[in-house]
């Protein structure tokens, strides 16, 4: 059984360690910096074997260099974005399975907040790491893609089985909600899950992990391609990916 510890980084990222315990492997998503995780594996004691990255922008990777020199671990990072990424040791491409802290893992390409993107999804863990792309009630921004890729990648992630726990970059919460509620007033679901991520945040706890099932209700893009739900807001288009991208558009303004 694969143990998921949270780390704060910078301002509002999350980095996730990653214990295997029967295979005494360790692993770190999108280290952003190296310090908290260096204090976090002292604290325990452990070896860290891997070190994953979703994408190239220095919140994600800030901590590799330091983590590398320390612990001489192997880099795995999207092949698409191996001109930003140094030193990597494992690149990995859409559709591939990879082993991370000793657990086989899907890689889904996910192009749009950056163009190499990459999820990565524990089929028997039932957990994804969503990096950028997909936050709780919100969606990276489009910095590299287009509003079609990143809708696209939307939809490949939503594909996934309603039991998932999903693991983002960012605590981001908080303003999701709020830009959530604010399009859509009407949705019970919306409404009680909005009262735990109060509270949580209320404790300074995270809001994340959060289940995908769920997600797919609340989540407004998520849901740029239902009908009833476009029409409500009004925000109906000629096809999905433009509903998308106004709903991209407008939380950009909000
Ligand atoms: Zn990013
Ligand atoms: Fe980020």
């Amino acid at each position: 059984m694969l143990k998921i510890f949270i780390i704060n980084a910078l301002s509002d990222n999350y980095i996730y360690l990653l214990r295997n315990e029967q295979k005494n492997l360790t692993s770190v998503i999108d280290p952003g910096e190296a310090e908290p995780v260096i204090k976090f594996l002292n604290d325990e004691n452990w070896h860290l074997d891997e070190i994953i990255n979703t994408h190239h922008h220095n919140d994600h990777i800030g901590g590799n260099d330091k983590l590398l020199s320390v612990y001489k671990s192997k880099l795995i990072a999207p092949s698409y974005e191996k001109n930003r990424i140094s030193n990597v040791d494992i690149f990995v491409s859409d559709n591939e399975n990879v082993n991370i802290a000793g657990v086989s893992t899907n890689v889904i390409h996910t192009p749009g907040h950056t163009l190499g993107h990459v999820c990565f999804y524990m089929p028997k863990e039932k957990c994804l790491f969503s990096g950028d792309t997909l936050f709780y009630l919100g969606c990276g921004r489009v910095f590299e893609g287009t509003i079609g890729q990143m809708w696209l990648s939307l939809v490949k992630l939503r594909s996934l089985p309603d039991e998932t726990t999903v693991y983002c970059g960012h605590e981001y919460t908080l303003s999701n909600m709020k830009f959530a509620n604010y399009i859509e007033s009407n949705n019970p679901l919306l409404n009680k899950v909005s009262l735990d991520i109060k509270n949580k945040r209320e404790k300074g706890l995270p809001t994340i992990p959060f289940n995908l099932g769920i997600e797919k209700k609340i989540n407004p893009f998520l849901r740029a391609d239902d009908d009833d739900f476009i029409q409500s807001v009004g925000l109906r288009t000629n096809n999905a990916s433009e509903s998308f991208g106004k709903i991209r558009l407008k939380k950009d303004n909000f």
